[in-house]
């Protein structure tokens, strides 16, 4: 493809994508396919030969697209938002032409720097104290071993990493985290040399909410016994219930046990652009680190997780490396982000976030995140009104977790019911939720948050639920 070809599709491609955003909607949220459908229609080998890019993008409208679940649909309401607003788009399309990579001040000058500016910004507007120093991940993932490790190397004076199992310390460190906690804490802490069973579950209470009394028992407990207390991960906003733990208690504990809080508020961080959400990162300012996801609710198109750390020298202690072929004549004066993390390679994600930032600006972006919250009330409120239907953890911010069980139905029935309504709103194509268990009980969980997503679409939905249980109360 010469350039003047490449122009010739790009302008095509910029109409494509803004008619996609326009009649989105016309569209099942997901594809009605099996697995193999794509893999049967696709060749076995490349092609030798050269095709033209015409070809290529005709198997894309007619193979692809169809097995296509579109995330930016205004009735995705399943697991948690993941928007691409325009101007994040933008942004990627501007990356991937000068498809810089940014391990290094000299390999990245201006988007390093362009990194450092955003990431402020964004720290300044949840509220984090100065001192916090911030640095774009891939995923919340990412960030909480990150986290883990920085822990782990704290916790054995950087020994464990050099001298691995002769340092002796490893086995004796735990972690902690809540039984509601998401799936990537005990995959951070195996992959961080904790092992599964050396991260304690604590017990949550009515609200879904770590109890603070129970973790300080376990601590203790664990001291008591020779192991060490090396990290807590608390959750600012839970992936079932967007439960908040209570951080300042958590906090408490883990200076009174020198153990490392790293907060995962990878959903509801962002609500704390809005004066009145803050108290959703309450005690951050304590954390040793904390990670939320502008990819998540923030209008910026995956992947962008920022990760902020309380003392930068923990990252580059733990991940810092310099070979000769890597030095740079400004090492001293400058940030490396390829000694912040794992990869060497990063992507430039700070441009779509800058764009993001600068075309909403702050009020555009707790525009969004109030909108998201007033529907989410409105919903529960309605659901709580109407009898047999039940509103199962506090929906302060855009999930509402939802049960039909009318009087006199046993539970297990009730579970079986849900599981079905669940499945019938999916299958008629025009919405897509998901469920989960909370409490041992099925329920069904509405995420809001969507940058497409009107009042009218939610009213969608709950009618569509209600026309679901109708008929078995
Ligand atoms: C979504 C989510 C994650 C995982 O996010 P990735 O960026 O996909 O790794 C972790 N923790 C919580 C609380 C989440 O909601």
């Amino acid at each position: 493809m010469n350039n003047a070809e490449f122009r010739t599709h790009a302008h095509a491609l910029a109409d494509w994508m803004a008619d996609y955003l326009e009649s989105i909607e016309a569209r099942r949220v997901t594809p009605a396919v099996a697995p193999g459908d794509l893999r049967r229609a696709l060749p076995a080998e490349a092609p030798e030969g050269a095709e033209p890019f015409d070809a290529i993008w005709r198997d894309f409208e007619s193979l692809v697209m169809p097995g296509m679940t579109h995330w930016q649909h205004p009735g995705w309401m399943a697991y948690f938002p993941g928007n691409a607003s325009p101007p994040a788009v933008l942004g990627e399309m501007v990356a991937a032409v000068l498809a810089t990579n940014v391990m290094s001040w000299q390999t990245a000058p201006a988007a390093t720097e362009l990194e450092q500016v955003t990431l402020d910004w964004l720290r300044r507007l949840v509220g984090l104290p100065d001192g916090f120093t911030g640095v774009i991940q891939d995923t919340a993932s990412t960030s909480t071993l990150v986290a883990l490790l920085s822990a782990r190397e704290r916790a054995t004076g950087g020994a464990f990493g050099r001298e691995g199992a002769a340092a002796g310390e490893a086995p004796r460190l735990v972690a902690y985290a809540s039984a509601e906690a998401h799936s990537s804490v005990p995959k951070a802490a195996r992959l961080a040399g904790f092992g599964e069973d050396r991260l304690r579950r604590v017990p949550v209470d009515h609200r879904f909410a770590l109890r603070a009394d129970e973790l300080g028992r376990m601590m203790d407990a664990d001291r008591a016994a020779g192991l060490i207390p090396a990290c807590v991960v608390a959750t600012a906003g839970t992936t079932n219930s967007t439960a908040v733990d209570p951080v300042a208690a958590v906090a408490e504990l883990c200076e009174r046990h020198g153990a490392w809080l790293h907060v995962d508020a990878a959903y509801a961080g962002t609500a704390a652009i809005c004066p009145e959400f803050r108290w959703v990162l309450d005690g951050c300012g304590r954390a040793d680190s904390l990670v939320f996801n502008p990819h998540k609710w923030m209008l910026v198109n995956f992947d962008c997780s920022t990760y902020f750390v309380r003392d930068v020298r923990h990252l580059t202690a733990t991940f810092g490396t310099t070979p000769a072929y890597l030095r740079g004549a400004y090492d001293e004066e400058v940030a490396n982000y390829r000694d912040w993390g794992i990869p060497l390679g990063r992507r430039f994600r700070a441009l779509k976030l800058w764009f993001v930032l600068r075309s909403h600006g702050a009020e555009g972006i707790r525009e969004h995140v109030r909108r998201t919250i007033g529907q989410a009330r409105r919903l529960a409120a309605g659901a709580a009104a109407e009898p047999g239907w039940h509103v199962v953890a506090p929906a302060e911010l855009g999930l509402v977790c939802l049960r039909f069980q009318p009087d006199g139905m046993d539970d297990a029935a009730a579970d079986e019911l849900n599981r079905r309504a669940l499945a019938a709103v999916n299958a008629a194509g025009r919405y897509h939720l998901t469920g989960t268990i909370l409490g041992g009980r099925q329920v069904i969980r509405v995420a809001l948050g969507g940058r497409l997503t009107e009042e009218r679409h939610v009213e969608g939905v709950w009618g569509e639920l209600r026309g679901a249980v109708s008929g078995e109360r």
